[in-house]
């Protein structure tokens, strides 16, 4: 569970959540038994949320195909859903001690540094090339594997850090290249990132007489899966809706009186750039609306401020809502 909630999400971030996923999960059965809205609810503001859906995925087939235990072969644990290369190293060789090996960008970091190589690490050559040392280095730990792979992983995250490595307290300095080359601040090579692509979103906050909230659920694929949120418009570009073209294409059109100005959100994510127009909005006939909104989405309730904490909010979402709510 935490080499999962790890990927692509800071370590403190995750640990903020962990003991509460604990809590509620403390077994594979635990989280196989559950609905997928509650990993939903707990993962909640932890970004690239396909992942709670692979979690989810993961424990049951531990359930279905393992009798509940984690397996212990790296082939068993690469084909079950969420796991990748990495992970399945992490899970072998930590817990399991099995000399099988490891690479994330940390470990990346060092291996290019030791040999001097300035590369940037997410070029599939070098890629190939960090994992064939990372099987030879764990071969040759044996038993220590454990510690090896604990401490590999350790020293790219706490030592041998992006900026500023602090060599001199580096087990590895003796024999590290860009150390006695100086070339610390040129290996490795920046990533290529992506560029963000521009996402326009037109929300409409729905109030009811009792001052609950109307929250959908998105469909199981495709961007936010099965997240909650307003009902929502979105465009490719830069420019949100207007709030008419909102209310007809969401059909909430002499059901719903928007009250006040909007308010704007603008927000980056890893992939994309976020520009929100929310608006909110009173129910003439609350019935009429969930009635209307129901062709649209599978599942939607009225809800309070109180209870929003149970419900899976992806960050924008949960942003366009405390701008209003
Ligand atoms: S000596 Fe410096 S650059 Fe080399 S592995 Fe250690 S911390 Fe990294």
């Amino acid at each position: 569970m935490s080499e999962i909630l790890l990927q692509q999400t800071q370590a403190a971030r995750v640990a903020e959540r962990f003991d509460a996923f604990r809590r509620a999960f403390p077994t594979p059965a635990a989280m196989a038994g559950a609905p997928l809205d509650k990993v939903l609810a707990l993962w909640s503001g932890l970004g690239y949320y396909r992942r709670a859906g692979m979690l989810h995925a993961c424990a049951k087939a531990i359930v279905a195909r393992h009798g509940g235990h984690v397996p212990e072969q790296p082939k068993a644990l690469l084909a079950l859903p969420g796991v990748g290369r990495y992970t399945a190293g992490a899970v072998a060789s930590i817990v399991f001690g099995q000399p099988e090996p490891i690479v994330d960008g940390n470990v990346a970091r060092v291996f290019l540094r030791i040999h001097g190589i300035e590369r940037s690490p997410d070029e599939p050559s070098v890629q190939k090339w960090s994992w064939d040392r990372a099987a030879a280095l764990a071969h040759a730990a044996g038993d220590q594997i454990q510690g090896y792979s604990e401490g590999v992983m350790e020293l790219g995250a706490t030592v041998c850090t992006p900026t500023a490595p602090n060599c001199d307290a580096c087990p590895c300095s003796a024999f590290c290249t860009a150390r006695q080359l100086g070339l610390t601040d040129r290996i490795p090579r920046p990533k290529t990132r992506p560029e963000r692509k521009p996402l326009a979103m037109s929300a409409i906050v729905v109030f009811d007489r009792r001052g609950r909230v109307l929250l959908e659920q998105r469909p199981e694929k495709g961007l936010w899966a099965g997240l909650w949120q307003p009902p929502t418009l979105e465009r490719h570009g830069v420019r949100p809706p207007a709030i008419g073209a909102t209310m007809r294409e969401l059909d909430l059109d002499g059901l719903v009186e928007v009250i006040g100005k909007p308010a704007r959100l603008e927000m980056a994510t890893t992939h994309r750039t976020i520009i929100a127009r929310v608006s909110s909005a009173r129910a003439v006939n609350a019935g009429a609306v969930l009635k209307r909104r129901s062709g649209h989405a599978t599942n939607l309730c009225w809800v309070s401020p109180d209870e929003m904490e149970g419900f899976g909010l992806g960050s924008a979402q949960r942003r366009m809502l405390e701008l209003i709510v």
